[in-house]
């Protein structure tokens, strides 16, 4: 789930046409980014649900960075970081990019994801399991990524034709962002 992610992240460039894109597309993966050097220490791992398991087919033990605690934590800390930048609106808008990754997460992860770090007090773990239907979790993402790079695609047409000039650029780059999550959702699928 990671296509869907930047298919998101373009979306919110649409509207928000002065966060840069790149730093959304950093905000829509950054609980993964935290999550690498995690997962290298093993302090959090990941279970194929079988040896076969295939796209989705993983139960995804991320006990700090996945938290809800550590959601809110992770999320505020890089608009922190990027508040000094691009000031307070971008930032808040960084910080809620951030958080939507675990709302994303949330619908497609088994339930996986729990309240506090470290499943401090065994409370309940949460995920409503799309993975459990590749195909249909296959579709939403692949919607996230035409819906973000149309959207994107539109908001950088109006900009350059503001600016009166030619819209190839806002094409090129609406069809990068395309074939980047098309790419990413086949290497995830077909993994
Ligand atoms: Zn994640």
């Amino acid at each position: 789930m990671i296509a869907g992610h930047f298919g998101f992240a373009a979306i919110v460039k649409s509207r928000e046409k002065t966060a840069p894109l790149w730093a959304l597309m950093l905000a829509t993966v950054w609980l993964d980014v935290i999550f690498t050097p995690l997962f290298v220490a093993h302090l959090e791992t990941v279970q194929p649900i079988s040896p076969h398991a295939g796209y989705g087919g993983l139960i995804i033990h991320a006990d700090y960075t996945h938290s809800i605690v550590g959601m809110v934590a992770l999320s505020a800390a890089l608009g922190a970081m990027f508040l000094p930048r691009l000031g307070r609106r971008v930032a808040i808008v960084i910080a809620l990019v951030s958080a939507s990754h675990w709302v994303l997460d949330l619908v497609f992860h088994r339930a996986d994801m729990p309240v506090l770090p470290g499943n401090f007090g065994n409370l309940p773990r949460l995920g409503f399991g799309l993975w459990n239907y590749p195909r249909a979790a296959g579709c939403v993402e692949l919607a996230l990524v035409i819906v973000g790079a149309a959207l994107y695609w539109r908001a950088a047409m109006e900009v350059s034709a503001k600016a009166s000039r030619n819209g190839r650029l806002a094409s090129l780059s609406a069809a990068m962002i395309a074939a980047f999550g098309l790419l990413v959702l086949f290497l995830d699928y077909t993994s």
